[in-house]
């Protein structure tokens, strides 16, 4: 787009492109209710309604767990609101500390080191590693993150990307740069989107063969897999073997905040050198109180994790008994096929207003066109009566858009 010397001109004039394509996002007006969760109330013009979420990423509601947030309370009448200033500055405050133990501890690392998000974790870790090992080549799977890419992007080395879970195309694509070049290869575990989960043990066989520093992304995984929610790296016994773990706080584990886990001299260089580390405010004490009693609280959380997994099978299956299409997720993740902008907001909007349901629409640039989808996330809190109130409404938005159904031989042979 053309800038012609007005300002306000240009910007309306991409908002109003965004619009056209069908892009522009339009946020729900919601508010969580403590006691509640799934539900949440949704402010409209004729005033407050009750709505079932089936979208939330506060995956297993820890985030409204009552001892979670006592925690969060007791810590703000102890010690304050805020932090008071970056590390470097306020100093570091001992929950903060304590957590990074915590988190090494959970992923079996030396060391552990707080951001104020996942996405800064990302940004930072790759961005400062990247730009600082001389000669870098940095190793991308095609669906990474958008925060694992701006951070490849700001550490501007030499950048290869792999097409997905695809361990033959990493082997090829090192297979060709020069051996001595500091490498390290970036991928998650849970990709959000389909639900799909990556050959963590592949791929580290190409990195180690290459001499390469691993990176694994597991912020859809932590809190909910593995015998201690260390994610899919725990469960598939190969944790040690990642070099670097990177995973949120603010999904599963209900807060805010994220951070990696490695060997104690990679930790600190990135203290030391990552600047989205360094130049901002440490997260509120309370933030890392109520992160210690969630991870406390999900280490020894195998009924909620089973039911978890339960509750998603159960949406799955009864999904595909009403035909349903649903992208073949292997995780918590469902992802309710609809192929088209316009009809995939049309879905949500009838599902809000029709049957007070929120699920948010998901379209492209986060998937590729024509892929457009509902990204459904079944909680151990959603009941039998969430879940029947789902599937019907479904079934009647199915029908009222004039949505394709899978046929019933199909459905069976998923
Ligand atoms: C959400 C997300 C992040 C960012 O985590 P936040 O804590 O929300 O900033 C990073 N990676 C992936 C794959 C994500 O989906």
């Amino acid at each position: 787009m053309a800038f012609e010397g007005d300002y306000l001109g240009f910007f309306r004039e991409s908002l109003e492109k965004l619009r056209e394509e069908g892009n522009y996002r339009v946020f729900a007006n919601l508010e969580r209710r403590s006691d509640s969760f799934p539900h949440a109330k949704r402010h409209t013009e004729n005033g407050e309604e009750d709505v079932l979420v089936w979208c939330s990423n506060d995956y297993l509601g820890i985030g409204q767990d009552s001892r979670v947030r006592e925690a969060m309370i007791e810590t703000i009448k102890a010690q304050g609101a805020g932090a008071g200033g970056t590390r470097n500055i306020s100093g570091t405050n001992r929950l903060h500390g304590e957590l990074e133990r915590q988190l090494a501890s959970l992923h079996g690392k030396e060391a552990a080191l707080l951001f104020t998000s996942g996405y800064v974790a990302n940004l930072t870790a790759l961005s400062t590693l990247a730009s600082r090992l001389p000669g870098c080549i940095v190793y991308s799977d095609s669906e990474n993150h958008n925060s694992m890419i701006e951070g490849i992007r700001q550490g501007r080395s030499d950048k290869r990307v792999f097409r997905h879970n695809d361990p033959a195309h990493l082997d090829e694509l090192m297979a060709a740069d020069d051996p001595s070049r500091p490498k390290i290869v970036a991928f998650e575990s849970v990709y959000s989107m389909d639900g799909d989960i990556s050959p963590i043990s592949e791929i580290l066989d190409v990195a180690e063969k290459y001499n390469a520093i691993s990176f694994l992304d597991e912020v859809h995984a932590v809190g909910m897999y593995g015998e201690h929610g260390a994610g899919v790296a725990e469960r598939d016994g190969v944790m040690d073997r990642v070099d670097i773990l990177q995973g949120t706080l603010g999904k599963a584990f209900g807060v805010i905040g994220g951070y990696i886990a490695a060997k104690a001299e990679l930790i600190d260089f990135v203290r030391s050198f990552g600047n989205p580390f360094i130049f901002t405010t440490a997260l509120p004490p309370a933030i890392a109180a109520g992160a210690l009693k969630a991870i406390e609280i999900l280490r020894d959380a195998k009924d909620i994790r089973a039911k978890h997994q339960e509750r998603a099978a159960t949406v799955k299956a009864r999904l595909r008994q009403a035909g349903i299409p649903i992208l073949p997720s292997v995780t918590h993740i469902v992802p309710v096929l609809i192929g088209d902008a316009e009809k995939c907001k049309k879905a949500s909007d009838m599902l809000l207003n029709d049957f007070n349901i929120y699920v948010q629409p998901i379209n492209y640039p986060t998937v590729a066109k024509g892929t457009e989808r509902l990204r459904v996330t079944p909680t151990p809190h959603h009941d039998d009566d969430a879940v029947d109130r789902l599937i019907n409404a479904l079934d009647k938005v199915w029908t009222a858009l004039d949505l394709p159904r899978t046929s019933s031989a199909q459905a069976a042979a998923e």
